[in-house]
C-alpha cells in the first residue's frame, strides 16, 4: 500500500500517463538483485531506490576505494575502506527510507546464485566481469528471472534486456568469457548506462514501453551516438538453446 508521503514523494511520476497507484504499487511490491554496488550499480540503485523499487538486495564483495570515486557516486571519501553495500545503503537510506534493502558482501558463485537472486523480479548486471555475468545468465535462464545487461569501458557502454525463451541469453551472443581487465573509463559513461539500466527494470517492473528485449543498445560517448543491433538467440547455446528445444 502506498502511503500518504509517498504520494507526495512520487507525485512527479504518478502523473505520468498511464502510472498511477497501480504502477507505483507493482514498484513498491518488486524486489530487484543487483549485482555489483560500483560505476554501473551506483546510478542504477539510486533511480531504483528514488522510484521506489520496494526491496533492493545489493550484491558486492569489495571495499570502497580512492579509485572507485571518478564514477563510484553512492560512495564518498570518508567511507573509504567501508565494505561497498554498507556504503551504498547508507547512501540509498538517506535518499528514500521506505525501501527496503538487502546488502550482501558476497562474491557470486554457482553454489549462492539461487539463494541470493531467485527471488527476485529482475537481476540488474552492474558487473564488471563476464565470469560472475555468466553465472547471473545461468540463473537468469534457470529461473526465467529478466536479466539487464550493461557494461561500459571508456566512452562506450552497451546494454540489453535479457529474458528467454523470448530473447537471446547472454551466453548466445558472449559463448566466450574475456578475462577481467581495470579498463578506463570516465564515469559519466557508468552513469548513463547505469540509468538506463534502472530505466529497463522500471519499464519491466510496471509493463510500460519497450525494452530492449532482442536489441543490443551501443553508446559511444565520444562521438556522442546511440546505435542498436538486432540479437537473436543462438539455438545451440550452451545455456538456454535445450530450453528452446521443449
Ligand atoms: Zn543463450
Amino acid at each position: 500500500m502506498i502511503l500518504n508521503n509517498e504520494i507526495q514523494r512520487y507525485a512527479r511520476q504518478l502523473s505520468l500517463q498511464n502510472w498511477g497507484i497501480a504502477a507505483q504499487d507493482k514498484l513498491k511490491n518488486a524486489t530487484a538483485f543487483v549485482a555489483g554496488a560500483g560505476g554501473l550499480g551506483s546510478p542504477a540503485l539510486m533511480y531504483l531506490a528514488a522510484a521506489g523499487v520496494g526491496t533492493l538486495v545489493l550484491c558486492d564483495f569489495d571495499s570502497v576505494e580512492l579509485t572507485n570515486l571518478n564514477r563510484q557516486v553512492l560512495h564518498s571519501e570518508r567511507k573509504i575502506g567501508m565494505p561497498k553495500v554498507d556504503s551504498a545503503v547508507e547512501t540509498l537510506r538517506d535518499l528514500n527510507p521506505h525501501i527496503r534493502f538487502h546488502a550482501v558482501a558476497t562474491k557470486i558463485t554457482s553454489a549462492n546464485a539461487e539463494t541470493l537472486a531467485g527471488d527476485a523480479d529482475v537481476i540488474i548486471d552492474c558487473l564488471d566481469n563476464f565470469d560472475t555475468r555468466h553465472v547471473l545468465n545461468t540463473l537468469s535462464v534457470a529461473k526465467s528471472i529478466p536479466m539487464v545487461h550493461a557494461g561500459v569501458s571508456g566512452f562506450q557502454g552497451q546494454i540489453t534486456f535479457l529474458h528467454p525463451p523470448e530473447t537471446a541469453c547472454l551466453a548466445c551472443f558472449y559463448p566466450q568469457k574475456p578475462e577481467k581487465q581495470s579498463a578506463p573509463i570516465l564515469g559519466a559513461t557508468a552513469g548513463i548506462l547505469g540509468a538506463l539500466q534502472s530505466m529497463e527494470a522500471i519499464k519491466h517492473i510496471t509493463g510500460m514501453g519497450d525494452t530492449l528485449k532482442n536489441r543490443l543498445l551501443f553508446f559511444d560517448g565520444f562521438g556522442m551516438n546511440f546505435s542498436t543491433i538486432t540479437i537473436a538467440p543462438n539455438p545451440k547455446c550452451r545455456v538456454c538453446g535445450k530450453m528452446r528445444k521443449k
